[in-house]
């Protein structure tokens, strides 16, 4: 029988193509050991139940606990790894730009706005930049799995603010790794996610 099981995509860059960045132990253990244990985890809790045929975006749009917690941690980080490239960094371009001047009022600003949102939120979680149905940008942040399909909007990028994303490369300085994020951020994948209607 056919049965629903998620398989973890390989990165679409070598280990340490991210370094200084990011260093090939840190996305060895967070790419390797975190995201593979959330996916390992969801295929286990969604065998044989009525979760097996959900889409995953449905399952985090409407369960909740643990189920919730892999899922969306699943889908996050593999978001947050297909964000990167080592030819990465630059602005974005087109509509996800022009939307972004008109709302932040500059890229500059932008990126202030949302490292700090990243750095301002107590303990683990994730900072977006999501848009809603007429295109309108939002920068939200929320703890532990958090995802902002939950709140009707669709996700074009997010930056992991738990310990395990920064500790080995930056310890305790998460600000100073949120900072050096937009050096490696692929903005054609990221640009590619906004459309001006959804
Ligand atoms: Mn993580």
């Amino acid at each position: 029988m056919e049965t629903n099981t998620y398989l973890q995509p390989k990165l679409p860059y070598a280990l340490d193509a991210l370094e200084p960045v990011i260093s090939a132990e840190t996305i060895s253990y967070h790419w390797g050991k975190h995201e593979k244990a959330y996916i390992d985890n969801l295929n286990k809790m969604i065998k044989n139940t009525e979760w097996e045929d959900t889409p995953l975006e449905d399952v985090i749009r409407t369960a909740s606990g643990s189920l919730f917690n892999n899922a969306s941690q699943a889908w996050n980080h593999i978001f947050y790894f297909f964000s990167f490239s080592p030819d990465g960094g630059g602005e974005p371009t087109g509509d996800l730009l022009e939307a972004i001047n008109r709302e932040f009022g500059g890229f500059e600003e932008f990126k202030k706005l949302f490292e700090e949102a990243g750095t301002g939120l107590f303990g683990s979680g994730w900072v977006w930049l999501s848009q809603d149905k007429d295109g309108r940008l939002f920068i939200t942040q929320g703890a532990n799995a958090s995802n902002p399909l939950t709140q009707g909007l669709t996700p074009i990028l997010t930056f992991d603010v738990w310990e395990h994303a920064y500790y080995l490369d930056y310890q305790n300085r998460r600000a100073d790794q949120l900072h050096k994020l937009w050096d490696i951020i692929d903005w054609d994948v990221v640009c590619s996610r906004y459309s001006k209607k959804k």
